[in-house]
């Protein structure tokens, strides 16, 4: 589900050196056009899907193109990210609007634990394992031989 700018509500985030939507992206995708001042995907095929930037996007200026057996032609997703809560609004191509509220989650912004507390050392760059095995196995017997 690549993500495209609508450029009717992007604000180039008024400027800022670097807008949310690039912040967001783990993939480094988004660019802002000073010029024009508006961002776009650089490169919607390499889109990992996470829809970071759709969700931290303040203007919904993000489309999602959803796969076409359930989002089809002519209709459309959008998030509107809350404090407490995402509702994401999906326009059928007939017409009808339907709005679906979940709450999101309540880690605080930089308190979350990269490795999940289990201590994953950099010997894990050349190993087969998961980041996180042998020890979210709950046994040593899974581990591969390095
Ligand atoms: S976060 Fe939204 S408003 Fe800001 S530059 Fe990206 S698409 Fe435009
Ligand atoms: S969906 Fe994720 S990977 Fe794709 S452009 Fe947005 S933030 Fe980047």
């Amino acid at each position: 589900m690549p993500t495209f700018v609508m450029a009717e509500k992007c604000d180039g985030c008024k400027g800022q050196d670097k807008t949310a939507c690039m912040y967001a992206c783990p993939n480094d995708l988004m660019v802002l056009d000073k010029e024009k001042m508006k961002a776009y995907n650089r490169d919607p095929w390499a889109c990992w899907e996470c829809l970071c930037c759709a969700k931290a996007c303040p203007q919904q200026a993000m489309d999602l193109s959803g796969y076409k057996d359930f989002v089809p032609l002519g209709a459309s997703c959008t998030p509107l990210r809350g404090s407490e809560d995402i509702m994401w609004t999906i326009k059928f191509r007939n017409g009808m609007v339907k709005r679906f509220k979940f709450p999101i989650r309540t880690t605080e912004e930089g308190s979350a634990v990269p490795d999940g507390g289990f201590g994953a050392g950099s010997d894990d760059l050349n190993s087969v394992d998961l980041y996180t095995e042998p020890a979210s196995l709950g046994s040593a017997v899974w581990s591969f031989k390095k």
